[in-house]
């Protein structure tokens, strides 16, 4: 085992663990019974403390291996390989599908938990299985799709738990692409993008081109992790009643051109970054973290903050968001404590604010 590490994540945020363990190699050094954190690039952790008392686990397989049906590619990729680049490797080979999911950082290995999303697809549409240790039974085993249980930002790899950890290191994970994939374009900006190239051209734009389009909106619009530390949306997209969401876009000033994008029978999502916004906290700083200025959503390490100024931001922003809209926002970013991950909600819930 090696000795101490620091664990990589995108706030910027100094936190060594005691331990690391690069997974499967070194799995005979793992003790079940002590305390662990598995890490991919730490693109959607919150790191709550200095130290990590325990031992840092880091998949590293790297497989990628294409095989194909009469109407299918099925795509087996090791979890430690990087999302982005799984996805230019795809493309290259002219498998495509998931091109909407461009630039999302991370691991392979963590993008099933929660179930990666942007612009109108996530990934549990491509997935045939993930195969995973099963640290409660001290074996591998395979999920399949039904198994994984995704849902928006979810899936059963954050509910399985053991001893109160996560339960499961996922090692490799199973795609299939249909060769006849069509590309999505109807959400948002993609949207006015296809009807232009259509236009000109009498034909949808290629995979690669909504790609490159992908690439350029999420660059313009979010702030890049390397220049400005952050880990992407840092609360979900609230899903609530549909009778609430009218409610509030007929009776509060703010919230009359408020989107609203259905989810189900009687439930919508609303878009968290336009409350955030409207709730006045754009560009709002607490020590050094600070909600960005152009995405509300993001919150940033500006300057030098500790996870619990970033925790404390993020409290400010649903107590106000609560207040005026009697909506609870819910983290997407998880947070890690000095021995385990801690419930976000419950974690905010309890945090004191001194100053
Ligand atoms: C700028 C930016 C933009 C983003 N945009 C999006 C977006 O559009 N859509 C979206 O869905 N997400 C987005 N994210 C969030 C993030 O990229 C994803 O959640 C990503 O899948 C995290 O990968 P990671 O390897 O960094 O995971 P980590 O942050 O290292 O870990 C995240 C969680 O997964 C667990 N985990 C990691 N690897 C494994 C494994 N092999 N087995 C079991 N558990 C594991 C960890 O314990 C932790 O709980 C964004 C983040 C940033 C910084």
């Amino acid at each position: 085992m090696s000795k101490q590490k620091l664990i990589p994540n995108t706030f910027a945020l100094k936190c060594i663990a005691d331990s690391s363990i690069a997974w499967p190699e070194q799995q005979n050094q793992f003790d079940k019974n002590q305390p662990y954190l598995v890490v991919g690039e730490g693109s959607n952790i919150l790191l709550l403390q200095e130290f990590f008392h325990g031992q840092l686990i880091q998949v590293n397989n790297s497989q990628f291996v294409v095989s194909q049906t009469q109407d299918a590619y099925i795509v087996e990729l090791g979890g430690g390989l990087n999302w982005h680049q799984t996805l230019v490797q795809l493309l290259e080979q002219g498998i495509q599908g998931a091109e909407n999911l461009a630039l999302i950082p991370g691991t392979v290995g963590a993008a099933p938990v929660q179930n990666i999303g942007a612009y109108g697809i996530e990934i549990a549409q491509f997935v045939v299985a993930v195969e995973a240790y099963d640290i409660q039974l001290e074996q591998r085993v395979k999920l399949t799709t039904e198994q994984c249980q995704f849902a928006y930002r979810d899936s059963i790899f954050k509910h399985q738990t053991y001893q109160s950890k996560s339960r499961f290191i996922i090692e490799t994970v199973w795609l299939k692409f249909a060769k006849n994939a069509q590309v999505v374009t109807e959400y948002g900006p993609l949207k006015q993008f296809a009807e232009d190239y259509q236009q000109q051209h009498g034909s949808l734009p290629a995979a690669t081109l909504v790609f490159d389009e992908v690439c350029r909106i999420r660059q313009s619009k979010l702030p890049d992790p390397k220049v400005l530390p952050n880990a992407g949306s840092f609360f979900k997209n609230p899903i609530v009643d549909k009778q609430h969401a009218q409610q509030l876009q007929q009776q509060n000033a703010h919230c009359a051109d408020m989107p609203i994008y259905p989810y189900s029978d009687n439930l919508v999502k609303l878009a968290a970054g336009f409350l955030i916004d409207k709730a006045g906290f754009k560009g709002l700083e607490h020590k050094g973290a600070k909600v960005h200025e152009l995405q509300a959503l993001v919150l940033v390490n500006n300057s030098q903050a500790k996870g619990t100024d970033i925790a404390k931001l993020a409290k400010r922003v649903c107590e106000k968001v609560e207040a005026e809209y009697q909506i609870k926002l819910q983290p997407e970013v998880r947070f890690i404590h000095e021995f385990a991950e801690v419930d976000a909600v419950e974690y905010l819930t309890e945090l004191v604010e001194v100053n």
